[in-house]
């Protein structure tokens, strides 16, 4: 069974058990958290990811200049980024997607959206 593992930065608990739950749906997923932009690249140092789900408002490191380093890092920059947008903030999802982000799910996160994202980056079969 083939398993992917999955980084998952976000800096609110709620939405992050929301997203990693959510995750835990796609059959032989492996998730480590990250709680900003700075853990996450020390998680991202630590071991191989098949994709990244970042929130875009974080301390200490936002999810667009972790999306930036990770582009231009050239062991991360195969990685595909889904991108966590707050609903009408369409400057931050405009920016995600100019700076190499696969896809955005804006918030309040559906389930069902982040699957579909995931499988069709992933190319993964129901
Ligand atoms: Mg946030």
């Amino acid at each position: 069974m083939s398993e992917y593992s999955f980084l998952v930065v976000e800096d609110s608990p709620t939405m992050r058990q929301l997203v990693s739950f959510s995750l835990k749906r796609i059959r032989g997923a492996k998730i480590v958290e990250a709680t900003d932009g700075v853990d996450a690249l020390k998680k991202l140092s630590e071991q191989p990811f098949h994709l990244i789900v970042a929130d875009i408002n974080m301390p200490l490191m936002d999810g667009l200049k972790l999306l930036s380093i990770v582009r231009k890092e050239p062991s991360y920059s195969h990685i595909p980024v889904i991108i966590v947008t707050t609903e009408g903030a369409d400057a931050d999802r405009e920016k995600g997607l100019q700076l190499g982000a696969n896809a955005y799910i804006p918030k309040p996160i559906q389930t069902s959206a982040l699957l579909k994202a995931v499988r069709e980056l992933l190319k993964i079969e129901e």
